[in-house]
């Protein structure tokens, strides 16, 4: 199967209200572009340098996700381009982000990556921390950040009762999001959950938006 292959039937198996974001990590220029020649616009990478090179050789009308850790001090090589930071899980990273958008005189839409795994190796916030970063004094004051809605993944298992129980725990808590007012900076309306082995289940959970690696690229 070709990338457009793979990348068509993904595409016509998602309910328009799910976004695809095309994982590219690892991946060559001329693989994106054959995702990108088939009509994709929306790639996600997970390391900033490799994404800005990418973005440097590329059409400009590609939408950028980071969908990976980042670390605070790589946040500037991005700041100019990037359409959708998946993985903010600190304050202290969303502050950062919120100063260099502001350089470049931008507003930089985040989502909030919360802990639903039962592994303790996954990046993210628990809910209580989620409720700490959305109600201090400091993020309300962030006028070059945007928060539109939470991330996660779930356990890498066979067990799909588990994945399922973890989905679903992320979508409740993204369902309590709306108890708040939204403002400027708080619009959350995303959740972005599913991979290439769970994106099926996420979306039945009420994923918005899933990031597809292997089942279009190929194995990395
Ligand atoms: C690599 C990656 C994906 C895509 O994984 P696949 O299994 O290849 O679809 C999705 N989300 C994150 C955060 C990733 O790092």
């Amino acid at each position: 199967m070709s990338i457009a292959n793979n990348l068509n039937q993904i595409k016509s198996s998602l309910p328009p209200h799910v976004t695809l974001v095309a994982v590219s990590k690892t991946k060559p220029v001329s693989d994106l572009m054959e995702a990108y020649n088939a009509g994709q616009r929306i790639f996600g990478e997970n390391k900033i340098q490799e994404m800005a090179s990418k973005y440097e050789e590329m059409p400009k009308d590609i939408q950028w996700h980071m969908i990976g850790h980042v670390q605070s001090n790589k946040v500037k090589y991005m700041a100019s381009f990037v359409s959708l930071v998946h993985g903010v899980d600190s304050l202290k990273l969303l502050a950062e982000i919120d100063k260099q958008a502001k350089k470049h005189n931008r507003i930089i839409d985040c989502l909030l990556q919360m802990h639903i795994a039962e592994e303790d190796t996954k990046f993210g916030l628990d809910k209580d921390e989620l409720t700490d970063l959305l109600d201090s004094e400091e993020f309300k004051q962030m006028k070059n950040i945007r928060i539109t809605g939470l991330m996660g993944m779930a356990t890498f298992t066979e067990d799909e009762n588990q994945v399922r129980k973890e989905f679903t725990h992320l979508k409740t808590i993204f369902d309590g999001l709306s108890r708040k007012p939204s403002t400027d900076n708080y619009q959350p309306k995303i959740l972005s959950m599913g991979m290439s082995g769970d994106y099926q289940i996420a979306i039945e959970c009420g994923s918005t938006m899933v990031r597809i690696g292997s089942s279009i690229f190929g194995s990395r």
